[in-house]
């Protein structure tokens, strides 16, 4: 049989693999030094105790015959949906219908997955450094062209760095599909009001789909920051925002997400005419998913009861002091350093024009800690390095004070 060769000639996704091999090699060679994880974007507080209730007694429920529940409604249970959409929509002045919220097992699912909707010729553009799953979903669905030096020859980039202050500059060509994540993944950087007007304008103007990932809005602080895009007019006809409890309510190995599609989101059929994004997303789950377990939405829900939003606002809380320890040991650095505001990532910007591999090298050595280095993130993070808020309030102490010390020594 023949295979999809656009899977079979993707670069290989090396980077954490990269990573653990080189930590274990260090590891191996200093048995007695503790290393220190800075890397991982993956939560590490455990779940809170009234939403694992909530997971726990609808898991027992299941076995008795009043509680038990097979098949969900594909895009979701209500119960969920409108809560979803009372407690992060409408306090901001967004109303959705309920018919608008797809719940899913993961935002890297639909942020994957959404392409399945675009032509097979649609022009995609991301803003740089990325979350690889963007351009990797495109590539694999064929529409990336041919990866040459580091780069795709069919996707158009928008660099953001540290010299436009992580502000995107809009691209001259034709666009069909631009992705944003804000807050974002890598840099930690965020967008205002201002700034997200100017590019839904911008999207109206072109006939452009934005697909906005808003996986960290629970970090966002200040009310001036958006939290949703369809606080920006006008973003209910052009953008789709995909979401997920994942970094919010310590769900990564619980499994629970949403996309929104707004009904007035179009897009164009080649015989002419157009169709909505939302039927044509509701036709293709209906096909290819039975939705995500009965237990887990309950869990999910349980995030919006009084207690389940009390301790998970206390997690979040937890990493933004991480955030802030890094911060304010970075800053008596002179280091260029963006991020860790809004979001669990800081980004800084390597001494001594050292690449990102190179730095990830040195502080390993020189303090045992372990970072990212810019360039997992496509070539324009090189010569940047991304530190994470997600390890524990000691680790991060100690490692804040050996990553001041080893720079010191440069
Ligand atoms: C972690 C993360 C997500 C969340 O993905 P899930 O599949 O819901 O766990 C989405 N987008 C970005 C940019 C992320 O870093």
């Amino acid at each position: 049989m023949n295979l999809n060769h656009h899977i079979a000639g993707m670069p290989a996704g090396y980077l954490f693999a990269e990573i653990a091999r080189r930590v274990k090699e260090y590891e191996a060679n200093q048995p007695e030094t503790r290393v220190i994880r800075m890397g991982i974007g993956d939560v590490t507080r455990p779940l809170s105790p009234s939403v694992a209730k909530a997971f726990a007694d609808a898991a027992l429920g299941m076995t008795t015959a009043e509680g038990f529940h097979g098949y969900g409604p594909d895009g979701g249970y209500p119960f969920l949906i409108e809560r979803i959409i009372r407690h992060d929509y409408q306090p901001r002045g967004v109303d959705l219908h309920m018919d608008e919220v797809f719940i899913s097992d993961g935002a890297k699912t639909d942020t994957g997955a959404i392409q399945e909707l675009f032509s097979a010729d649609a022009r995609i553009a991301v803003t740089a450094p990325v979350y690889p799953v963007y351009v990797d979903s495109n590539a694999m669905a064929g529409r990336l062209g041919r990866f040459e030096n580091g780069r795709w020859s069919k996707l158009v980039t928008l660099p953001c760095s540290f010299d436009n202050g992580f502000v995107p500059e809009l691209p001259r060509e034709r666009v069909d599909v631009l992705y944003l994540c804000y807050p974002n993944n890598p840099t930690g950087t965020v967008l205002n009001r201002a700034q997200l007007q100017v590019i839904v304008d911008w999207a109206r103007a072109h006939d452009t789909l934005i697909i906005y990932d808003a996986a960290y809005k629970a970090f966002i602080t200040d009310p001036e920051i958006p939290t949703t895009i369809y606080e920006i007019p006008g973003a209910r006809e052009v953008a789709i925002e995909c979401c997920s409890f994942s970094k919010t309510a310590g769900f990564t190995g619980v499994r629970c997400a949403w996309t929104v599609i707004p009904r007035e989101v179009k897009g164009s059929l080649p015989g002419g005419g157009t169709a909505a994004l939302n039927a044509l997303w509701r036709r293709r789950c209906g096909s290819k998913s039975n939705g995500v377990s009965f237990p887990v939405q309950k869990a999910a829900a349980s995030v919006y009861s009084d207690i389940g939003w009390q301790e998970t606002a206390r997690t979040i809380a937890y990493y933004q002091d991480n955030a802030q320890l890094l911060l304010a040991a970075l800053g008596k650095t002179g280091l260029q350093l963006a991020g860790g505001v809004h979001a669990p990532y800081v980004w800084l910007k390597t001494p001594g024009g050292m690449s990102g591999w190179d730095f990830f090298d040195y502080l390993l050595k020189t303090a045992s800690v372990v970072g990212t280095p810019g360039e997992g993130f496509g070539t324009f993070g090189q010569g940047c390095f991304r530190l994470t808020a997600f390890s524990t309030k000691d680790n991060t102490q100690e490692a804040a004070a050996r990553i001041l010390d080893a720079i010191n020594k440069l």
